[in-house]
């Protein structure tokens, strides 16, 4: 069975549709991008997939090991103040208050599974820092170390670099596809088609017309793909100097 199974999908706000008869399944090690214009409905879909949107039509189905409470998520970058009063550590062991039972601490299992996740993104030197003096990269780096506490099976990830600068930006997606080759399953709304059909292994483009689910090889060959993309296709399929036939009004 699938991680997560999306069928038929309709949701949105107060009576009015945002993401129209949407269906995708997501199997265990995918990276699924979540791609589209401003304002197609992809972080309102992102918000019913974590259970936050009330009543939908449809079905929304979790494997079983896998409840609404174990997904990690990381959200778009908000901004912190510097004298924001936790540090990188407290930070990071936050994200197993979901399996904390009430009244005890964090346990040894916990203390050490955190450092070693800080250590694999890359922020194991860091965890004795105040978290609102880290750089925007930094901070991220750190929340994504949370979101692995809760979850190393699926993490969520809604335009994770939209505030990060071009070199942080290629940082963070290079950390995220390790992450990916390490096993953690991947879905991410991102607004950089570009980036999405180079790391992503299969593709969600909301569209008011009629969405796309597939591979990224079977988007960037399907009239949607060749409208909004500019590169050639990545894929081991097709040969690399295969140029994708971009249309005149991309
Ligand atoms: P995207 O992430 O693709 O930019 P959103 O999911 O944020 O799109 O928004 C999709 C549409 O839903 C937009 O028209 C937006 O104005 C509307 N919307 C978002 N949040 C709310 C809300 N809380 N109440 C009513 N409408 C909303």
């Amino acid at each position: 069975m699938s991680l997560l199974k999306v069928s038929d999908l309709s949701l949105g706000y107060d009576g009015r549709s945002i993401i129209k008869g949407v269906s995708f399944s997501v199997n265990e090690g995918d990276y699924l991008c979540i791609v589209g214009e401003n304002g197609s409905g992809k972080t309102t879909l992102i918000k019913g997939l974590l259970g936050l949107m009330g009543k939908y039509r449809g079905t929304i189905e979790y494997a079983s090991e896998l409840s609404q409470n174990h997904i990690g998520y990381l959200s778009q970058h908000p901004r912190y103040s510097r004298d924001f009063p936790a540090s990188v550590r407290e930070i990071v062991m936050s994200g197993f208050l979901g399996s904390r039972r009430f009244g005890f601490g964090y346990s040894k299992a916990q203390r050490q599974e955190a450092a070693l996740i800080m250590e694999n993104v890359g922020v194991g030197e860091l965890s004795q820092k105040n978290f609102g003096e880290l750089s925007g990269g930094q901070q991220q780096r750190v929340l994504l170390a949370r979101a692995l506490c809760a979850t190393r099976k699926l993490i969520l990830l809604d335009e994770p670099t939209s505030a990060l600068d071009p070199l942080a930006t290629a940082d963070f997606y290079s950390l995220i596809k390790r992450l990916n080759h390490q096993g953690v399953t991947v879905i991410m709304v991102s607004h950089d088609i570009n980036a999405a059909v180079r790391n992503a292994s299969h593709i969600l483009c909301l569209d008011s017309d009629k969405s796309f689910f597939g591979t990224t090889h079977e988007f960037i060959h399907s009239p949607l793909g060749k409208k909004l993309i500019v590169s050639d296709c990545p894929c081991d399929v097709c040969s690399k100097d295969e140029t994708v036939e971009v249309s005149e009004d991309a």
